[in-house]
C-alpha cells in the first residue's frame, strides 16, 4: 500500500476523511461501500476505457515540444488532456462517475458548477447517457459565463441559479448539497475535483490516472524510460494534477511539481495560492488545506484562471505537500498569461489559462541538460480567448 493513497478509514496522513452532515451519511456511505467493486468490476473497466478511446479520443498524446524544449534546455513532454472531447480533462472523471452512477441505480445527476468547465463536463454525459441533469451554479456565475450555460441548456440539463450569499461557487455547492439530502435514493452528485468527503478525492483521483498511466507507457515507446525526472501540472481544486502524478508517487526519484495560482501576486490579497496562505481546516466535507481567517472563515481566492480559484487544496495534494513528496509553487497571472503566449508561439499550442500556470513555472527552473519533464496540458484556450485577447490587447 502506498504511503501517498488513502487508508482505508478515507485519510491521507492528516487529510481527508468525510466531514458531513448526518443527513448525507446514507448517501455517502453508499458510495464508500461500493465504489471500490465497482470500479474493479471487468465490465465496467470494458465500458469505461471504450468510452475513453471512442468518445474522448484516448489516449491523448505525448507530444515532445522540441522549440519549448530548445528554449529551456530539456526534454519538455505535453500530455495533450487539450484534446479530448471537451476540450480537458474533466471529462475523463464525469464519464467515470456517471457509469458508476448507472451501477448503483441512480436516474438523476446534480453537479455544482463555478465556471461552468465542470457543469458542461457534467451535461455531456448526462446527454450520452440520458439521465436527467441539473446544475448549481451562482447566479453571478450564470452571468459571467454565458456560452457554457449555453451549453448545458442545449445538452438538456437544468441549471437552477443559487441566489444565497455571494450567487458564486460556494453557494452553489451548498444548494446541490441539500438537493442531495432530499433525494438520496435516485440521485448521484458528480463532484468535479479530487474534493469533497471520502471517497470523493480517491475516486477522482483513480478516474485521472488515466493520464499517468498513459503517460508511462508513451514514454517508454519514445524514450526507453517509464519515468520522467519531473512531473509538473497545476492545481486548483487538484483532479489533473492528481491524474498526472499518480502512477509516479512511489518512484521516489521522479519529481513532482504543483503550480498554484498566485493571482496579482501571493501576498497581494487577490490569490489562490493555498499552499503558501492556507492552514488546515475542514472544507467541502475533507480536512485539507483552506486560505481562512484566524477564526476560520473562508477567504474568498482570486485567479485570472476560474478553474484555478478554489480556496482549498485536496487532501492527497495536502498530504504530498505537508509529507515534502511534492514540491508546490505558484504563478502569478502576468506569468501565466505571458506562458500561454509563448506556448502558442513556440508550438502553435494557445493553452487554457489553468494550464499556463504550469508551463510559467519553467521559466524559474534550472536544468542542467537532458532532464526528460512531463507537464500536464490540462485543456485548451478556446474558452479562455476573451481573457487572452484583453490582456495583449489584440
Ligand atoms: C477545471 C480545470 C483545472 C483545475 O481543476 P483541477 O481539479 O485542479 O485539475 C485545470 N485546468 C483546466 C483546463 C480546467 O478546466
Amino acid at each position: 500500500m502506498s504511503k501517498y493513497q488513502v487508508d482505508s478509514r478515507g485519510y491521507y496522513g492528516p487529510f481527508g476523511g468525510a466531514y458531513i452532515p448526518e443527513m448525507l451519511y446514507p448517501n455517502v456511505e453508499e458510495l464508500q461501500k461500493n465504489y471500490l467493486q465497482i470500479m474493479e468490476d471487468p465490465s465496467f473497466k470494458e465500458e469505461f476505457e471504450q468510452l475513453l478511446k471512442d468518445y474522448v479520443g484516448r489516449p491523448s498524446p505525448l507530444y515532445h515540444a522540441k522549440r519549448l524544449s530548445e528554449r529551456y534546455g530539456a526534454n519538455i513532454y505535453l500530455k495533450r488532456e487539450d484534446l479530448n472531447h471537451t476540450g480537458a480533462h474533466k471529462i475523463n472523471n464525469t464519464i467515470g462517475q456517471i457509469l458508476l452512477a448507472k451501477r448503483l441505480g441512480k436516474k438523476r445527476i446534480i453537479a455544482e458548477t463555478g465556471a461552468g468547465q465542470h457543469g458542461v463536463a457534467t451535461a455531456t454525459v448526462c446527454a450520452l447517457m440520458g439521465l436527467e441533469c441539473v446544475v448549481y451554479m451562482g447566479e453571478i456565475d450564470i452571468k459571467r459565463q454565458a456560452p457554457n450555460v449555453a451549453r448545458m441548456k442545449m445538452m438538456g440539463a437544468t441549471v437552477v441559479p443559487a441566489t444565497s450569499g455571494s450567487k458564486t461557487l460556494k453557494d452553489a455547492t451548498n444548494e446541490a448539497l441539500r438537493d442531495w439530502i432530499n433525494n438520496p435514493v435516485d440521485t448521484h452528485y458528480i463532484i468535479g475535483s479530487v474534493v469533497g468527503p471520502h471517497p470523493y478525492p480517491d475516486m477522482v483521483a483513480r478516474f485521472q490516472s488515466i493520464i499517468s498511466a498513459e503517460t508511462r507507457k508513451q514514454l517508454l515507446e519514445k524514450t526507453g524510460k517509464e519515468t520522467p525526472d519531473i512531473v509538473m501540472a497545476c492545481v486548483g481544486g487538484g483532479s489533473n494534477a492528481a491524474g498526472m502524478f499518480y502512477h509516479f508517487l512511489d518512484d521516489e526519484q521522479v519529481k513532482i511539481i504543483a503550480v498554484e495560482a498566485a493571482g496579482l501576486g501571493v501576498h497581494s490579497g487577490k490569490s489562490a495560492a493555498t499552499t503558501v496562505l492556507g492552514k488546515e481546516g475542514v472544507l467541502h466535507g475533507s480536512r485539507q488545506i483552506v486560505m481562512q481567517t484566524d477564526d476560520g472563515q473562508v477567504i474568498e481566492p482570486y485567479s485570472i484562471s476560474a478553474g484555478l480559484d478554489y480556496p482549498g487544496i485536496g487532501p492527497q495534494h495536502a498530504w504530498l505537500f505537508k509529507s515534502g513528496r511534492g514540491e508546490y509553487v505558484s504563478a502569478t497571472d502576468d506569468e501565466a498569461m505571458q506562458a500561454g503566449l509563448r506556448l502558442t508561439q513556440l508550438e502553435g499550442i494557445i493553452p487554457a489559462i489553468e494550464s499556463s500556470h504550469a508551463l510559467a513555472h519553467l521559466e524559474k527552473m534550472e536544468f542542467t541538460g537532458g532532464e526528460t519533464v512531463v507537464i500536464c496540458l490540462s485543456g485548451r484556450g478556446d474558452k479562455d480567448l476573451d481573457n487572452y485577447m484583453k490582456y495583449f490587447g489584440l
